[in-house]
C-alpha cells in the first residue's frame, strides 16, 4: 500500500503515519525527520536545509526530491510506503509521478487530514520532540509521564526551532498557497480521502484505518 499523507503543519500527520506504521508494518517517510536529522548531523544536506526550515520556508525542491528518490530505492519500501510531508508543491508531485512510474508503482490513496490554522497554532506551540528518538508529545493532549523527558528513552523533550508562533503561522501560509492545490492535483486522480484532523488522535486513527482497510 503506497500512501500519501496530506495535511498542514500540525495536522497530525506524524502520529497518524506512526499508527499506520503499526498495523501495516510499511514504512513511514518524514522528509521533514529525514531533513532534522541531517540538519542535527551537520551534513551537507542539513547545511543546506537548515535556513529555510528555521525560517519556515519550503526547503528547495530538487534537494527533497533527491531525498525521496533515494529513500524510494530502498527494499524496505516494497510493501509500500508512507509518504509524511512530501509531497508540498506540484512540482514535488509531477517529480513523484515521474520516480513511481521508473519504479512501475502507484499511489494508492492520499488520506487529506483537515484542521483550521488556530487549531493548527494551539497544537504546535504545546508539541514538544525527543531530541534522542523523535518521539512527539504534546503538553495537553499527550503529555510525556515526566516533565521535558521522553517516555520510551528518557531523551531530553524540545520545542522545535521552527514550531515557535511566528513560524507556525508562516508555515500555514506556505501550506495555503504551495500545498492545498495539491488536493486539487490528487483529487482529480481521485485519490483523495478526507478525515476530520480536529477529533482526538485515537478517533482521527480510528478514521484512518477504516479508510485504509476498505482499499
Ligand atoms: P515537517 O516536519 O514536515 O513539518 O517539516 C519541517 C520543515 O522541513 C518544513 O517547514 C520545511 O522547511 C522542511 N520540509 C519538510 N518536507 C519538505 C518538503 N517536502 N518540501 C520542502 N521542504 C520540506
Amino acid at each position: 500500500m503506497n500512501l500519501i499523507l496530506l495535511g498542514a503543519p500540525g495536522a497530525g500527520k506524524g502520529t497518524q503515519a506512526k499508527a499506520i506504521v503499526e498495523k501495516y508494518g510499511i514504512p513511514q517517510i518524514s522528509t521533514g525527520d529525514m531533513l532534522r536529522e541531517a540538519v542535527a548531523k551537520g551534513t551537507e544536506l542539513g547545511k543546506k536545509a537548515k535556513e529555510y526550515m528555521d525560517a519556515g520556508k519550503l526547503v528547495p525542491d530538487e534537494v527533497v526530491i533527491g531525498i525521496v528518490k533515494d529513500r524510494l530505492q530502498e527494499k524496505d519500501t516494497e510493501k509500500g510506503f508512507i509518504l509524511d510531508g512530501f509531497p508540498r508543491t506540484l512540482a514535488q508531485a509531477e517529480a513523484l509521478d515521474k520516480m513511481l512510474s521508473e519504479l512501475g508503482k502507484n499511489i494508492d490513496a492520499v488520506v487529506n487530514v483537515t484542521v483550521p490554522e488556530e487549531e493548527v497554532v494551539k497544537r504546535i506551540v504545546n508539541r514538544r520532540s525527543c531530541k534522542n528518538c523523535g518521539a512527539v508529545y504534546h503538553l495537553i493532549y499527550k503529555p510525556p509521564k515526566e516533565e521535558g523527558k521522553c517516555d520510551k528513552c528518557g531523551g531530553e523533550l524540545y520545542l522545535r526551532d521552527d514550531d515557535k508562533e511566528e513560524t507556525v503561522r508562516d508555515r500555514y501560509s506556505v501550506y495555503r498557497s504551495q500545498t492545498e492545490p495539491l488536493i486539487d492535483y490528487y483529487g482529480k486522480k481521485g485519490l483523495v480521502k478526507d478525515v476530520d484532523g480536529t477529533k482526538s488522535i485515537d478517533e482521527v486513527t480510528a478514521d484512518v484505518l477504516k479508510i485504509l482497510d476498505a482499499l
